[in-house]
């Protein structure tokens, strides 16, 4: 069976970048994020469970989950969060679960941003693979490519898991401080790993 790598990181820190790099190589990626997207976008299969458990109010006039009320929503209501990830976790493994099936190759990456924070998740993959960048290169990256402010960057940090506790959850780490031709070369090696330790896990 295809052995599923599951790719992790902080906000900024590099994993879709890395995705695209395993792609580039001829890895089959499946994304929890675009998961994600599909089922609340348009017609998206977790829709009707959404608006039955939070109201019209948080979905469009198209029929896509309106985001920002969602946020508003659940913001500092542990219990609706809790609601709405338990509505949404179950479906975004499933249709992962369905998409990494489809796949075939020695190995797949699967991109989940909560990774250690999700047992459900974890559960699924052969090992872990975690991008870890200094927290102030977090900052930079996301601020140049969101405009967030700064602070709003570090709040989102400061939700998520310590750095420390995700470099010592992880089974091995790509360190994205430098540039990308450095990167893509930390990419490279792994690849070769995977190949060698996951499609013949006996030798
Ligand atoms: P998020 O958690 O927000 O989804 P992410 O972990 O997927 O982010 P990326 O989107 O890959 O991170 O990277 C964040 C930003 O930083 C992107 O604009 C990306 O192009 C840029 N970036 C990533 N790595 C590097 C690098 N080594 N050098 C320069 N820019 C980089």
């Amino acid at each position: 069976a295809l052995k599923i790598v599951g790719l992790t990181g902080g906000i900024g820190s590099g994993k879709s970048t890395v995705a695209r790099l395993f792609a580039d190589l001829g890895v089959p990626v499946v994304d929890t994020d675009d998961v994600a997207h599909a089922l609340t976008g348009p017609g998206g299969a977790a829709m009707p469970a959404l608006v039955a458990a939070f109201g019209d109010a948080v979905r469009r006039a198209d029929g896509a989950l309106d985001r920002a009320a969602m946020r508003d929503r659940v913001f500092a209501d542990p219990a609706a969060r809790a609601r709405l990830e338990g509505i949404l976790h179950p479906l975004i493994l499933a249709e992962s679960r369905r998409r990494l099936a489809e796949l075939s190759g020695p190995y797949a990456v699967l991109v989940v941003p909560l990774l250690f924070e999700t047992p459900a998740f974890l559960a699924e993959v052969a090992t872990t693979l975690l991008v870890d960048a200094d927290e102030d290169k977090q900052i930079e990256r996301v601020v140049a490519r969101s405009g967030l402010a700064p602070d709003a960057v570090r709040a989102i940090m400061a939700a998520q898991l310590p750095r420390e506790e995700r470099r010592r959850r992880a089974d091995a780490v790509i360190v994205n401080n430098d540039d990308l031709a450095g990167l893509a070369l930390q990419v490279a090696a792994k690849h070769r790993y995977y190949l060698a330790k996951l499609a013949n896990p006996s030798e």
